[in-house]
C-alpha cells in the first residue's frame, strides 16, 4: 500500500529535524530548487534536505522521517542520468560531511571510505602507493563511492576491471528500521552461523537465502548474459558461488535497500605499460562491426566517438588543439583501442600484432598510436569533453539520454545499432553514438527538443521500439546508468517476459 504523505506530516517532520542542531536541515525554496534536479531529464522538488554531520545524527534523521512517514532518498553528487536522485522525499546529502578516507591498506590493497568520498579524491590518495580504484565513469571528478556502488557504475576500462560490484569487499549499512549491518564475504559455515541468529540480522540472512534458493532457475533464465547489466538487483551474483557477500546486493540498489555508511573497496595496481590506437573509419557501422574481432587482442578499452563530436571539437576553443593532435581527416567514427601490459616487451608485441591485423583486415583508413602519458590523457580528454560540447547548444534539439544505456551481446551489437539508427531515421531524428563499444554499451542519443510536445511523444515511441529490440537481441535494459525513474518502470516487464516459462507465482 502506498504511503500517504501529508503536508502536515512534512511540516512536523521538518520542525523535529530542525531540533538536531549539529546537522543541516534545509527546506527553503532555493535549496529545494537546487536539489530538484540531477543529470537526468527530471525535475522534482524534494520535501526537504538533510545534510547529516555524523552517524548518530543520521540515525536520528531516519527515525524522525519514519515517525512522520516521510520517504528518504540518499544522494551523492547527483550525476545520475536516469533520475535516481530526484523525488518527493527527504534527500540525504552525503557529500559534505561523509567525505573521509578512513583507512588505506597498501599490502592488502583496499581502502575503507565514507560514501561521500569522490572517486578521484580516493585515487589521488592512493596514487603514490601505486594503486587505484579502477571503475572509471566519465564523472570521476565528482562521482562519490556511495553513488558509484548504488548505481554499480563502470566506465571505459570495464572490459578489464568489471563494474563497481567487482570491487566492493564490504559495506556498513543502515537499514530503514534502524538496523546496522556489517556485510562482507562469508564461507558457507559463516553464512549458516548468521542464519542461526535470532535477531533481525539472522532473519535477513535466512530470507535472502530463501529467495536465491527458490528462484535460482528463474534468475538464471531472466538475467541477460552480458557483463554490463546493472538493471535490477544483482541476484545472479549468488547463483554460481557458495561464498556469498551481501554487500554485493547493494550494487545497483539505487538507495532502495538502505544507506551505505562505509565501504571497503578493492584497489588495483596502476598499469605501467600502456598505449592506444585511434582507429579512424569513414563509416560508423564499419567501426562497430570490427569491435568483436578486436576483443581477441585483449584490449583494456575500446571507446567509440562519432562525427557529431568531431564537428564540435574541431571548432570549439577548448578542444580545437586536442582535435588537431588526435584526429586525421574527417572520420565518421573512431575507436580508441587501449592496451595495458605487464612489461614493455609484451606491450611492443601487442602493438605490433594489432597494427598488423589493422593493416590486413580492417576497414580503417588511419590508426595513429599514442604512447606517452600526455598523448593518452589527450585522448581521454577529447572523449570526456565530447558529450559536454554536444549538450552546450541552449536551444533546439540536442542528444537526449533515454535509450543510451542498453548492453547488447557483442555478436549482435552491429545489427542492433543498425536497427536503432534505421528507426530513428524513420522518425526524422538524428543520433549520436559514443562510448563503451568493447562491452556492447554504445550510448545512442537521439536528438530531440524536450520543450516540444511532439518530440516528447516521439521519445516515448522510440523508447518502446528500442525496448523490443533489446529483448530481441537478448541485451540488458540498463548497462551502466541504472534504472531510476527512466528505466525502472520497464523492469518488471523486462524480467517477467523472460521468466514466464520457469516462474509461476
Ligand atoms: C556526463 C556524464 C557521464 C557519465 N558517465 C558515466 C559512465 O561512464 N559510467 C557510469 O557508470 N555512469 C556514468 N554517469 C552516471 C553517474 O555519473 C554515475 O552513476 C556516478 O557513479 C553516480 O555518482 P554520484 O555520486 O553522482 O551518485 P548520485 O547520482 O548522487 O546517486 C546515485 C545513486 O546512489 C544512491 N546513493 C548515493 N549515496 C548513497 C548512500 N550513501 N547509500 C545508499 N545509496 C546511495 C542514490 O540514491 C542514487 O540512487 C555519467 C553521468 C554524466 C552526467
Amino acid at each position: 500500500m502506498a504511503t500517504i504523505i501529508t503536508a502536515k506530516n512534512v511540516q512536523e517532520c521538518i520542525r523535529e529535524l530542525n531540533t538536531i542542531s549539529t546537522s543541516e536541515i534545509k527546506s527553503d525554496d532555493l535549496s529545494l530548487g537546487l536539489y530538484a534536479t540531477d543529470a537526468s531529464l527530471y525535475q522534482i522538488h524534494p520535501l526537504a534536505v538533510a545534510i547529516p554531520s555524523c552517524e548518530a545524527d543520521l540515525i536520528n534523521i531516519i527515525q524522525i522521517a519514519n515517525k512522520y512517514n516521510v520517504p528518504v532518498l540518499p544522494r551523492g553528487s547527483a550525476t545520475s542520468l536516469a533520475g535516481q536522485t530526484t523525488n518527493q522525499a527527504l534527500i540525504i546529502d552525503f557529500t559534505k560531511y561523509f567525505d573521509k578516507i578512513l583507512d588505506i591498506n597498501a599490502k592488502e590493497q583496499y581502502a575503507i571510505v565514507h560514501p561521500g568520498v569522490v572517486r578521484d579524491q580516493l585515487n589521488a590518495a592512493v596514487k603514490d602507493i601505486g594503486l587505484h580504484f579502477a571503475p572509471d565513469p566519465a564523472t570521476t571528478s565528482r562521482a562519490t563511492i556511495g553513488g558509484m556502488i548504488a548505481n554499480n557504475s563502470s566506465g571505459t576500462k570495464s572490459i578489464k576491471y568489471g563494474k563497481t560490484i567487482d570491487h566492493v569487499l564490504g559495506l556498513k549499512v543502515l537499514l530503514m528500521d534502524g538496523t546496522i549491518l556489517e556485510l562482507g564475504e562469508l564461507s558457507p559455515d559463516q553464512y549458516e552461523a548468521k542464519c542461526q541468529q535470532t535477531d533481525r540480522e539472522g532473519e535477513i540472512y535466512r530470507s535472502f537465502r530463501k529467495i536465491i534458493f527458490e528462484h535460482s532457475i528463474a534468475i538464471e533464465a531472466a538475467y541477460p548474459k552480458v557483463m554490463r547489466r546493472v538493471n535490477g538487483y544483482p541476484l545472479d551474483e549468488f547463483v554460481h558461488t557458495n561464498r556469498w557477500n551481501l554487500a554485493k546486493i547493494f550494487a545497483g540498489s539505487e538507495g532502495s535497500l538502505g544507506i551505505i555508511l562505509q565501504a571497503k573497496v578493492n584497489l588495483e595496481p596502476i598499469p605501467k605499460y600502456k598505449a592506444a590506437f585511434t582507429v579512424h573509419y569513414d563509416d560508423r557501422m564499419a567501426a562497430i562491426r570490427e569491435v568483436n574481432k578486436m576483443i581477441a587482442f585483449d584490449p583494456a578499452a575500446i571507446e567509440m566517438l562519432d562525427f557529431n563530436v568531431f564537428e564540435q571539437s574541431v571548432k570549439n576553443n577548448m578542444t580545437k588543439s586536442l582535435h588537431q593532435r588526435l584526429i586525421t581527416g574527417t572520420p565518421q567514427a573512431t575507436l580508441s583501442v587501449e592496451f595495458f601490459c605487464l612489461s614493455q616487451d609484451e606491450l611492443d608485441q601487442r602493438i605490433a600484432d594489432f597494427a598488423n591485423w589493422l593493416k590486413n583486415n580492417s576497414a580503417a583508413y588511419a590508426y595513429p598510436i599514442l604512447r606517452t602519458a600526455a598523448e593518452l590523457d589527450d585522448s581521454w580528454a577529447l572523449r570526456k569533453n565530447g558529450l559536454g560540447l554536444l549538450m552546450g547548444d541552449p536551444a533546439g534539439r540536442k542528444p537526449i539520454p533515454f535509450i543510451e544505456d542498453q548492453a547488447i551481446p557483442l555478436e549482435h551489437l552491429a545489427d542492433y545499432i543498425q536497427e536503432v539508427l534505421d528507426l530513428c531515421k524513420k522518425y526524422g531524428v538524428e543520433t549520436i553514438l559514443y562510448a563503451h563499444a568493447s562491452v556492447g554499451v554504445l550510448h545512442v542519443r537521439p536528438s530531440l527538443d524536450m520543450t516540444s510536445q511532439s518530440d516528447i511523444e516521439l521519445m516515448k515511441i522510440i523508447s518502446d521500439d528500442v525496448f523490443h529490440l533489446v529483448k530481441k537481441y537478448k541485451g540488458a535494459w540498463s548497462g551502466e546508468h541504472g534504472d531510476g525513474r527512466n528505466r525502472g518502470p520497464r523492469l518488471k516487464d523486462f524480467l517477467a517476459m523472460k521468466c514466464t516459462n520457469v516462474l509461476k507465482m
